[in-house]
């Protein structure tokens, strides 16, 4: 596929919703781990309530910011969790990156993919190596548009970008939480995945497999 449009992004939606839905225990799990045990919970309220408001959108008449703006707004209300100003950021910005488009191309795709990223990192004030989402998210979008600064294709640059995601997750294992509820744990957090990044890498996994799978 060359160009996606808003019956595309509904799909990615229904492949975010579906990826969380199948691992929201391992989630819950996780967080009960270094958090409050909700991280799964959380995320599956998010994501089926803006699954299932951008089906009801008309794909026909409706562009891609407005999905994703109505993702951010269903996401917000449906989560009390801290993931829910974040992941609604992330769309809301993932809209303003696309706006007045009624289809997107590759540079599109990563455009709304890096607005995604600093979204969060935005909204958060959370920097690498805080043990959050940002350490699969950052590296994911940089992997993403470099990748296809270099001239790799969409689905070349979003498995390069997932892959990075995963490592970043990963990586989170071997760091002291500084954001968010797990820092109040100080060093007992280190030896955890952080719930966040954990849900990130199949929140990226599932955009990957929907728009370039
Ligand atoms: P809560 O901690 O309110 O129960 P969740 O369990 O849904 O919220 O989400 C926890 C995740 O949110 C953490 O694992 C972390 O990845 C992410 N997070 C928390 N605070 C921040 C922050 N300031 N910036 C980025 N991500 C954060
Ligand atoms: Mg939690
Ligand atoms: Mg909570």
């Amino acid at each position: 596929m060359t160009s996606f449009g808003t019956a595309d992004l509904k799909k990615m939606f229904d492949a975010i919703a579906a990826a969380i839905e199948a691992d929201k225990d391992r989630l819950c799990q996780l967080d009960g781990v270094i958090g409050d045990a909700d991280h799964g919970i959380a995320m599956a309220l998010g994501f089926n309530a803006a699954r299932d408001a951008v089906a009801a959108l008309d794909a026909a008449t409706v562009e891609p910011a407005t999905l994703l703006n109505t993702a951010a707004k269903s996401f917000l209300n449906a989560v009390g969790a801290s993931s829910g100003p974040l992941y609604a950021t992330a769309f809301m910005r993932g809209a303003a990156a696309v706006k007045g488009k009624a289809t997107l191309a590759a540079s599109d795709v990563i455009a709304m993919f890096q607005a995604m990223a600093q979204g969060i990192k935005d909204r958060g004030k959370a920097e690498p190596g805080e043990k959050t989402m940002v350490d699969a998210w950052q590296p994911a979008a940089e992997a993403a548009t470099a990748a296809h600064g270099a001239g790799k294709d969409l689905a070349e640059s979003l498995g390069i970008a997932f892959a990075a995601a995963e490592r970043g997750a990963e990586a989170t294992k071997d760091m002291i939480a500084t954001k968010g509820r797990s820092s109040r744990l100080g060093e007992r957090s280190l030896g955890y995945i952080d719930p966040g990044a954990a849900s990130a890498v199949l929140v990226i996994g599932a955009i990957r497999s929907s728009l370039a799978g």
